[in-house]
């Protein structure tokens, strides 16, 4: 298999260490295997998406020394395809439509059963207010005021991944993905879940967004599988949700890639650096006279 991998910022900012992090590993382990490496625009939120963030981005991956391989992807080119999908899992009845905001989320999930998790990758857990509410509108037809989520039980009984499970006690617990890097917990190689921890932990997640259509989650599964991807390299803050990603990968009939999740690179405190931390940003140490070998350096390339 050719090793295939890619780097997917979102144009919502400049890019600052630990992005250089991550598109240097990438490139360097696809060069080494004698592989590719592609560059793919994540834009789907075009409230927020900008084209002088885009130039900068080719800047500083150009000066950076990372080369890509074939045509940028731009996920805005691509929302057609990404509503087909979510008609397939809207038709399958493994979506349901959310109007609630913010404010009933939190309202909702404001006396946590103790020993429940609240917060999964994205944010405080679903508590599952529009989950069985009935289909109103031509049950064919995808909602498009509300936001879609998964309905996670549904779900996880149509993938077929119960039937794998090495016990088929409760709880089930199933291999989801393999994994060459580690997840935060030093998790790697084969990576296992389990239906609770995927229901009560991750829940009902976002699919579409009101506002753009799609979903990161969604939108990822399938740039990867149109663009070949064998292996996906990035920061450990996504190593949760790949939980998510192979789930949908199973319900599209979609290859599952091998993942790579790296360290993240965190500030003189310890914390992630953030989109705003211009401090770190790339082009602050292009400005300050910086080669990228010191940056490779300050990374711990
Ligand atoms: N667009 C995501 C980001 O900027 C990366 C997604 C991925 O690598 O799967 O963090
Ligand atoms: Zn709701």
């Amino acid at each position: 298999m050719t090793f295939r991998t890619r780097f997917a910022p979102s144009p919502t900012g400049p890019l600052h260490l630990g992005h250089a992090y991550s598109a240097l590993l990438a490139h360097d382990m696809a060069r080494a295997a004698g592989g590719d490496f592609l560059l793919r625009l994540e834009d789907i939120d075009q409230s927020r998406a900008r084209p002088e963030w885009e130039d900068l981005i080719f800047e500083d991956l150009s000066w950076l020394g990372v080369s890509w391989d074939g045509p940028v992807l731009r996920q805005s080119e691509r929302l057609d395809l990404y509503t087909d999908a979510l008609t397939r899992l809207w038709n399958k009845g493994l979506l349901f439509a959310c109007t609630c905001n913010r404010r009933d989320i939190q309202e909702a999930s404001a006396a946590p059963q103790e020993g429940v998790p609240t917060h999964g990758p994205d944010g405080l857990i679903y508590p599952g207010t529009c989950r069985d509410l009935p289909r109103t509108e031509n049950t064919s037809l995808l909602p498009e005021t509300a936001a879609l989520r998964l309905n996670m039980a549904r779900a996880l009984e149509e993938s077929g991944l119960l039937k794998t499970a090495t016990n088929a006690a409760d709880p089930y617990v199933f291999a989801m993905f393999e994994e060459t890097g580690q997840g935060p917990n030093d998790e790697t190689r084969l990576i296992h879940t389990s239906e609770t921890h995927l229901v009560t932990g991750i829940g009902d997640v976002v699919l579409g967004r009101r506002d753009m259509g799609t979903s990161y989650h969604l939108s990822v599964v399938i740039d990867d599988a149109d663009q070949g991807i064998t292996h996906v390299v990035r920061g450990q803050d996504l190593f949760e949700a790949t939980n998510i990603h192979a789930l949908l990968q199973r319900l599209l009939g979609l290859p599952t890639p091998i993942y790579h999740h790296h360290k993240l690179i965190r500030d003189d405190t310890g914390k992630r650096l953030a989109k705003r931390d211009d401090a770190r940003a790339i082009k602050t140490y292009r400005d300050a006279g910086h080669t990228p070998e010191d940056v490779r350096k300050m990374v711990g390339l």
